[in-house]
């Protein structure tokens, strides 16, 4: 349904008459409305919406600025992996909100946004509409599960669950794990890219290797890849699966890790706990399915999409959609031409976001943005390798600046160091 002002208010109409009683806010909805001066709505309070509320703030106190979140606490998914080989818990992972709103000023709302409304330039949550100058939306991903036969959103994540949102799905995983009789195979299926995290795979084969090697040492791991090898440090993870599991690059059947690439999954049963390529049937005890996936569905709804259904176009310099005016996307729902759908990257993308509509709002001449990205892969419990980069805009595209990051050299012990410190500090900003 094409998202126009009559569309819009039949989608709305009935939300928009619910009382203010007993909503969840923490914000009232009488002080976030009516919109009195210059107001910046950011819907989502992940990687890029926290940070990219805080810096707005930080660039000019007098925008008003509301964060708009669904969820108390934020469980971040950079080393969630690692919850499933008992080497951190997923309490590590979590934060709340409050005390960076307060530090900052920043409206903090905890509801789900349901609609945007691009021409009235409102969202709607459950107490009625808040305007807006400007909206950010961070929202992440959904999963497009409808390319599986077979998938049912609702059903399945629960036998075969996806864990691409560190949380319950993340324990789920975990549980069924320690429930597997020894022998038992574990199948993991991986969509083709792009999509959130791109070596976050690589390392959950790891992490289950480790766990399985530990603790199951009859059991396997098969992987079936709908790329066409390993997306992101693949010399770097095969030789740690040989140095560390037993893999044997040309016949993989050999150890823990059993890894297919060119196997894109068509099926799943959950009944007969089998997947399917169209090629050939595997069966699992545990089945770890990645879905393909797409921009969150709330970016879908404004209009903010490609026709392809899959992720929202922007200007590389403000990060405003190209297709609605004053909706800007960033985090893993944007196309940010090089830099890869990951926590690093969604924080750059905010900080560069906010200058720019800063200085849009106040009239000053735009800034030329410059973004890092490192991203960190745990193999073992005290080894880890990196990949970095660093990005620039050139004529519309982001690209990577040629010789300017690159693999790190081996796995290392250091590199597990600066992972747990990086995450340290990416919490760290977003809650202070
Ligand atoms: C297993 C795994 C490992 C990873 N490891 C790393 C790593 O080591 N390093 C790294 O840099 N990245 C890593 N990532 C990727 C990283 O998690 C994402 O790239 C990052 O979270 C993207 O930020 P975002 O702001 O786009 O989305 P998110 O951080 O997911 O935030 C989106 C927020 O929006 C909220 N939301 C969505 N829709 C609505 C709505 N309608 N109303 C209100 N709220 C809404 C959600 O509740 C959520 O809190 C990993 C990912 C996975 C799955």
């Amino acid at each position: 349904m094409p998202m126009n002002r009559r569309n819009f208010i039949k989608l709305v109409g009935v939300a928009t008459g619910v009382g203010l009683v007993g909503v969840p806010y923490i914000s009232s909805a009488a002080e976030i409305m009516p919109n009195k001066g210059r107001r910046v709505v950011v819907v989502g309070g992940g990687s890029g919406g926290a940070i990219v509320a805080k810096y707005l703030r930080m660039a000019d106190p007098s925008i008003e600025v509301v964060l708009i979140e669904r969820e108390k606490n934020y469980i971040a998914c950079p080393l969630s992996n690692l919850v499933l080989a008992g080497l951190r818990t997923l309490e590590e992972n979590t934060i709340t909100l409050g005390g960076l709103a307060a530090k900052h000023g920043i409206k903090l709302v905890y509801d789900d946004v349901t609609a945007v409304d691009p021409v009235a330039k409102q969202v709607m949550v459950s107490a009625g509409a808040i305007s807006y100058d400007r909206l950010v939306l961070s929202p992440g991903v959904d999963y497009r599960f409808e390319e599986i036969e077979g998938y049912d959103m609702a059903k399945t994540p629960e036998i075969m669950p996806h864990a691409w949102k560190a949380g319950p799905q993340t324990l789920l995983l975990k549980n069924q794990l320690a429930q597997m009789k020894d022998g038992g195979t574990v199948v993991m299926t991986i969509p083709q890219a792009p999509y959130r995290c791109p070596p976050g795979p690589y390392e959950r084969i790891s992490m289950i290797a480790l766990y399985l090697q530990r603790n199951k040492p009859k059991s396997k791991i098969i992987v079936w890849d709908a790329n066409e090898t390993i997306v992101a440090k693949a010399a770097l993870f095969k030789k740690g699966w040989a140095k560390h599991y037993g893999y044997d690059d040309k016949d993989s059947t050999k150890g823990i890790i059993e890894y297919h690439g060119n196997s894109k999954l068509a099926k799943v049963d959950v009944a007969a706990m089998t997947v399917d390529n169209g090629v050939e049937m595997l069966k699992g005890d545990v089945i770890n399915v990645i879905p393909p996936q797409r921009a969150s569905a709330i970016a879908q709804q404004a209009g903010a999409v490609n026709p392809d259904k899959r992720w929202c176009p922007v200007n590389q310099i403000t990060f405003e959609s190209t297709l609605v005016k004053d909706i800007h996307v960033i985090g893993d729902a944007c196309i940010a031409g090089a830099l890869p759908k990951s926590t690093y990257a969604a924080n750059s993308e905010a900080k560069v976001c906010a200058l720019n509509i800063a200085r849009a709002m106040n009239g000053k001449e735009l800034i030329a943005p410059s973004h890092v990205n490192v991203c960190y892969s745990y193999l073992t419990d005290k080894e880890a390798v990196s990949v970095s980069g660093i990005y620039k805009e050139a004529e519309g595209k982001t690209i990577a600046i040629p010789n300017s990051g690159g693999l790190s050299p081996d796995l290392s012990e250091l590199e597990a160091v600066y992972a747990r410190s990086w995450m340290q500090n990416i919490l760290a900003e977003m809650t202070t």
